[in-house]
């Protein structure tokens, strides 16, 4: 038996000013996915493993930071190189897809997962199974529904599980192949916005929902039952949460398992809120700096790199020096290139006059001269460790204003672990507080934090949805509108 393993797992955020172009995109072979601990793959990887009867055929996986909309070119060419290594390397008896959801391309009038499983379907024809592994807040459409023959879905937020994710994809396909069976599938579309922040997985309403699937799994008939909550902020007709289910065969009991979960997910609507520890920027700053425990975590959630905002915003930082009492601060990973440029041409030790704002591109400029002295700089960073989000580390400056200590980046950078404080020559536990450009913390930084507060920060990935515009999005949608009935039959589909 020979499976293939592909993927393009990219999470795009519509409102972001800067494109995922061919440089923002990391391209793995072969070798580079049997050797790199690569998400969701190393997963599928194993499961095949364990028989000795298949061979595992790993052949092209690209991700890239979160960000704009991947430019067509990019997007085309990715594509391109994946259907014709599949067909050049086939035939395989299943394909093994590790995406994200949740991709948009410039110029494209629908999802590009749905794009890009429909364009692997069309090259390996109707009859070979596909297994498509996703990122909860991935979304689902009637074309990627019926494009792929089995899913799963993370089930953790913060993401802990791309490992046991990618494993019951490869156990589900394996499954199907082996079997001869012809799975069912069916999909609720629930209309309710949910930001990640109000998903997290280990509060509630998310635990019960997401610890209720073992339940669905374990459901006569039933392979997998799954949530999407979605990418709330893309203005998109897809945009929404989905219950979905794949049975051996029973086309009722996916509908019946589809609907029952969407039901519950709907009676919960209302209880998808910020659970952490929230602020306004000033007063979450005072507080991480008045703070007994050490290090607080503090998240710039307006600006979140990993939900695809372009890093750029420096309000943070000035609130920071606003402060006449900070100190003991690092303010981390600002997109600035000009500024980064000029620091490393001034070298270790300078102290250049910089101008904080300057390259705000997604907000108004708010310029602010400062006075930054170079502690470190480099053109690129080394990360050790396992890394979730891959992006392009580019060149870098760490300096010192005054009681603060800020990292300026070439490119949009997701600081997620330790390691990138490391890099930094920064000791990532010793200082008081840490801001980073996130929503929640992502596992390696919530391991380490001795709390963690959220700010209620602005920038693109802002968590009030009410605030943004909406056009594409199919109305009523919780929590724009509050006043209206809905059944899950109302948003059903599949098989
Ligand atoms: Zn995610």
């Amino acid at each position: 038996m020979r499976i293939a393993i592909v993927g393009l797992s990219i999470e795009i955020m519509l409102a972001s000013p800067v494109a995922t172009d061919t440089t923002a995109v990391q391209r793995y072979d072969a070798e580079d996915m049997l050797a790199g601990d690569v998400w969701m793959v190393r997963g599928m990887l194993a499961r095949l493993a364990e028989e000795p009867d298949i061979e595992a055929v790993p052949l092209f996986w690209a991700t890239a930071l979160p960000g704009g909309p991947m430019t067509a070119a990019a997007y085309d060419e990715i594509k391109s190189e994946t259907i014709r290594r599949l067909i050049e390397g086939g035939p395989f008896d299943g394909v093994l897809v590790a995406n994200h959801g949740a991709l948009e391309v410039a110029g494209m009038d629908e999802d590009a997962d749905t794009d890009f499983v429909a364009a692997i379907r069309s090259a390996v024809g109707p009859q070979v199974p596909i297994g498509v592994s996703l990122d909860l807040h991935g979304d689902m459409t009637p074309g990627l529904l019926s494009a792929a023959t089995v899913f799963s879905v993370l089930r953790t937020a913060p993401h802990r599980d791309d490992r046991e994710t990618g494993w019951r994809a490869a156990d589900q396909l394996v499954h199907v192949i082996r079997s001869g069976i012809r799975p069912k599938k069916a999909a609720v579309r629930i209309p309710i916005l949910v930001p990640g922040e109000t998903a997290v997985t280990a509060l509630r309403p998310a635990r019960e929902l997401y610890g209720s699937l073992p339940e669905y799994d374990a459901r006569s008939g039933i392979l997998e039952a799954n949530i999407l909550v979605g990418f709330a902020w893309n203005d998109r007709p897809s945009t929404a949460v989905t219950a979905f289910a794949v049975s051996d065969g029973d086309a009722a009991a996916a509908r019946n398992a589809a609907v029952d979960l969407a039901a519950s997910i709907w009676a919960e609507r209302s209880e998808f809120r910020l659970r952490m520890e929230t602020a306004e920027t000033a007063e979450g700053l005072r507080r991480a700096l008045d703070a007994v425990e050490r290090p607080v975590f503090v998240s710039d959630s307006g600006d979140n790199t990993t939900a695809g905002a372009a890093g750029d915003l420096t309000f943070v930082l000035q609130a920071a020096l606003d402060d006449p009492q900070a100190s003991d601060i690092v303010v981390a990973g600002i997109t600035a290139p000009l500024t980064v440029e000029r620091l490393i041409a001034a070298g270790v030790g300078a102290e250049v006059e910089i101008v904080l704002g300057a390259e705000h591109v997604s907000r108004p400029r708010t310029e602010r001269r400062v006075i930054a002295r170079v502690e470190a700089c480099g053109e690129t960073l080394e990360l050790g460790g396992f890394q979730p989000y891959r992006s392009h580390e580019g060149a870098w400056a760490c300096v010192r204003i005054g009681g603060v200590l800020a990292t300026f980046h070439a490119r949009a950078i997701g600081i997620t672990t330790p390691h990138h404080f490391t890099a930094m020559g920064i000791q990532p536990t010793a200082h008081k507080a840490y801001v980073v450009k996130l929503g929640y913390l992502h596992p390696q930084l919530e391991d380490i934090a001795a709390r963690h507060i959220l700010l209620l920060s602005d920038g693109v990935s802002q968590l009030d949805m009410r605030r943004l515009d909406w056009s594409a999005l199919p109305r009523p949608t919780y929590p724009l509108d509050t006043d209206f009935d809905w059944t899950p039959e109302d948003g059903l589909y599949g098989d």
